[in-house]
């Protein structure tokens, strides 16, 4: 059996806790898009870690790790990610990374970084991990997959090829230094001496582990906003952040899939540009961020200050409906208690009209947010495991959300780690 679990919003939304939850009765995790440029926060028993390219499930020994061949693979960030790990006395995981997995190149990393700098205010604040660059030319069909790695002469030719196109735009659009061609066919020897031990045809692994009736996690990066067809393009990541993706990018059949867990917040973050129609700032805002996740909402791998708002029900009810949520993780409840009154914002207003469906790019451009204020708990929730002795304003507030999304919270999390959370039978 497959279980999802993704973001509704536009990530940070606690999908690493919930995986790392959920691992405890999983066999195998797959981490099945994006890259090393989003990162997940766990709290366990070993300590606090931000993972960036490890599937949340590696804490666990009972568990393999698998990256499948939708990842970007930025393959000294994944051994560095290792070695961490288990430097902090997290047993040795078993990982298994696909053979059809492409690999981040130095270059991307590289045209991330100028392209940012020649778009100078027009950027989209991409966090220059080359995730942008990387999946261009996976579709440009110039990506290098890992099993080319073990194929020298292959791999000369193709470099020689890539690199003089990639050439003429370092010289003349970016004025940079051209590749080294040398250079490059020795690092990626060494990517591949270090990626060796792992490679495996996952597809056919998890095909076999799902016949024996194995329990298998997806593992979702950032969230339904930052999907590059159903989000706020072009404000979006570059691979699909939906689980239906998760099929493609572990290579299992869709209808595997019978559980989409999707994690929505219980107030709103984002990184990076695009709008955020329920956007705080000021004090307000300040407030919100420090006492937000778990130690503040900075993003897990640049460190970037969030910017922070209220809980979006119209954002959160399409981000639910495209995931094909059966069950959503409602987390980081425990940081409200501070406040009064809690703001929901309920419906957007564009152009004088009200709606609770998400718009376009154009239209959400425009679009205010109409509030609702509910009343505020004013006291500590975490260490409650029973949804009846939340106390009342909170439980209001859940299922006045409920009510709005459209979608079961079966689970809310109540604090970082493994233990806080709270099932609830419907
Ligand atoms: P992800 O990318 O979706 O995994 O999200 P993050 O790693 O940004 O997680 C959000 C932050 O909130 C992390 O610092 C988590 O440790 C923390 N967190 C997750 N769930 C809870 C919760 O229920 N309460 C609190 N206070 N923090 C949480």
């Amino acid at each position: 059996m497959v279980k999802a679990v993704v973001g509704a919003n536009w990530g940070d939304e606690g999908k690493g806790k919930i995986t790392d939850m959920l691992s405890e009765n999983a066999d195998i995790i797959v981490r099945f898009q994006g890259g090393a440029n989003a990162g997940h926060t766990i709290v366990n028993n070993y300590g606090k870690f931000a993972l960036h390219t490890l599937p949340s499930g590696v804490f666990y020994s009972h568990t393999t790790s698998v990256i499948g061949s939708g990842v970007a693979l930025n393959i000294p960030v994944l051994v560095n990610e290792i070695k961490s790990i288990t430097d902090r006395g997290v047993p040795e995981p078993r990982i298994l990374v696909s053979n059809r997995a492409q690999i981040v190149m130095p270059y991307h990393i590289l045209f991330d970084e100028y392209e940012e700098e020649r778009l100078g205010k027009k950027s989209f604040g991409s966090t220059k991990s080359g995730i942008a660059p990387f999946y261009s030319d996976k579709y440009a069909k110039i990506g290098f997959q890992v099993s080319e790695l073990f194929d020298e002469d292959r791999l000369r030719d193709k470099i020689e090829s890539v690199c003089e196109k990639k050439n003429v735009m370092l010289e003349h659009l970016y004025h940079k230094d051209p590749i080294d061609q040398d250079e490059l066919f020795k690092t990626l020897c060494e990517y591949r001496d270090m990626i060796e031990p792992y490679v495996a045809d996952v597809s056919l692994f998890l095909s076999k582990a799902l016949k024996e009736g194995k329990t298998v996690l997806l593992e979702g990066q950032l969230g339904t906003l930052k999907d590059p067809d159903h989000g706020i393009y072009p404000m979006v990541t570059s691979s699909s952040t939906l689980a239906g993706y998760g099929a493609i990018g572990a290579g299992i059949p869709p209808y595997e899939i019978k559980q989409i867990v999707t994690v929505c917040k219980a107030y709103s973050s984002a990184v990076g540009a695009g709008a955020f129609v329920s956007e705080i700032f000021g004090d307000e805002a300040d407030e919100l961020r420090r006492r937000g996740g778990d130690g503040g909402e900075y993003g897990a791998t640049t460190g970037r200050p969030r910017r922070m708002g209220w809980f979006d029900c119209v954002a959160s009810k399409y981000g639910c409906r495209l995931q094909g949520t059966t069950d959503v993780a409602f987390t980081v409840l425990d940081v409200l208690g501070y406040l009064d009154t809690i703001p929901v914002c309920t419906e957007y207003e564009i152009d004088g009209e009200r709606t609770t469906e998400f718009p376009v790019t154009a239209l959400l451009e425009k679009a205010k947010p109409v509030l609702t204020e509910l009343p505020g708990w004013k006291c500590d929730i975490r260490g409650i495991k029973e949804y009846d002795q939340l106390p009342e304003n909170c439980r209001r507030y859940i299922e006045f959300i409920e009510e709005r999304i459209g979608y079961p919270i079966t689970m809310i999390s109540n604090g970082p780690s493994r233990e806080d959370i709270i099932y609830r039978k419907r």
